[in-house]
């Protein structure tokens, strides 16, 4: 026995009315591995893609228990109060192999879920980061259809998130703590490079003076990095997520930020960049799967490896032989 499931036309119009259920229903279809719901699912993002756009998008990262959910929490409820819609969605790669994700499990956020201009949703899984990235991009142009003006992309401070996270937002921020003498080790240095902002998290108690020492440490380092082609300098600021202390700086970093970059075109610039640049990965990703599960070629794919093992050819020609055989007839 099952409900009549909505048309496409159905969850376009629930959710540029700002349905919630609608959008819950159309991310799941997106999310879907099922040929008629991705068909089903690319109609919707089509009637969508006119009214997205309209947001600032911003990551947010920091290893675990760095108070990511806590800060989400205390910052998103900030942003309601000043009259934002906002959207919080988590990219976690990790949630399809250990079956309970690291991010977005249901009882994280608990203020934040019951607000009705919030809006939650796990991190979809995935056996790759790529097929992750994709959803949550898609996911992205629904949510600020059905009205979200700001959505936050939740990831974790491990392996190579970060870069997918920050290929699909405008603004990167690192959530930190202070403490162990270890400010400046223990961060790769990459991910410190796409921070626009550091933000010292766990600002209170005896804590205080430790963050303050950490700001200092962690401006310093920032000036070693290139200028960023943004035009902007990255700021480093303290807070408690846990007594809602200095969330309102943030924002205001923030909005400066989005000042800045609307008015040297960067921001346009970069979304134009982004989009570009989710084309070709989606061609390349494709292209790759198409021609690693292609009948013909697993099996010469073996039988070549074997010869390549044997000296028999070299590995280029091998290579060279493949592809030979996968573009012809
Ligand atoms: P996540 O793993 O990054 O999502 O971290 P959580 O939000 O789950 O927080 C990890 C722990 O740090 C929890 O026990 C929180 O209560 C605590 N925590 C989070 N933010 C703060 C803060 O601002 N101050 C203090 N003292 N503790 C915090």
């Amino acid at each position: 026995f099952r409900r009549k499931q909505p048309s496409a036309e159905e969850l376009i119009a629930g959710i540029l009315k700002g349905d919630k259920t609608a959008l819950s229903r159309a991310i799941t279809l997106v999310e879907s591995t099922n040929p008629e719901h991705l068909a089903k699912a690319n109609e919707v993002i089509k009637g969508c893609l006119p009214h997205a756009n309209n947001s600032v998008r911003i990551g947010i990262t920091g290893v675990p228990g760095v108070g990511k959910s806590t800060f989400i929490e205390a910052f998103g409820k900030y942003l309601t109060s000043i009259g934002k819609k906002v959207a919080v969605l988590a990219v976690d790669p990790s949630s399809s192999i250990s079956h309970g994700s690291i991010l977005g499990d249901k009882t994280r956020m608990e203020e934040l879920v019951k607000d009705e201009n919030a809006y939650i949703r796990p991190s979809a899984s995935g056996d790759t980061l790529g097929g992750v990235a994709r959803k949550t991009r898609e996911t992205i142009i629904l949510c600020e259809a059905c009205g979200f003006d700001t959505i936050i992309i939740e990831t974790v401070g491990v392996g190579q998130s970060e870069t997918a996270v920050h290929s699909m937002v405008d603004f990167f921020l690192l959530l930190k703590i202070s403490g162990a003498g270890d400010e400046l080790q223990g961060i790769k240095r990459g991910i410190m490079e796409m921070a626009d902002t550091i933000v010292i998290n766990k600002a209170d108690g005896d804590n205080v003076a430790k963050a303050k020492l950490a700001k200092t440490e962690f401006n310093r380092a920032l000036h070693l990095f290139p200028a960023k082609s943004s035009g902007w300098i990255p700021k480093v600021t303290t807070c408690s997520a846990y007594e809602k202390t200095g969330i309102d700086g943030i924002w205001e970093i923030i909005s400066e930020y989005f000042e800045l970059v609307k008015s040297n075109h960067y921001f346009e610039e970069k979304r134009h960049n982004q989009n570009q640049f989710w084309m070709m990965e989606t061609i390349n990703e494709q292209l790759k799967s198409h021609f690693y599960n292609h009948p013909n070629i697993i099996q010469l794919l073996e039988e070549n490896k074997k010869a390549v093992q044997n000296n028999e050819i070299s590995p280029f020609a091998a290579a060279m032989h493949l592809l030979e055989q996968y573009f012809k007839k």
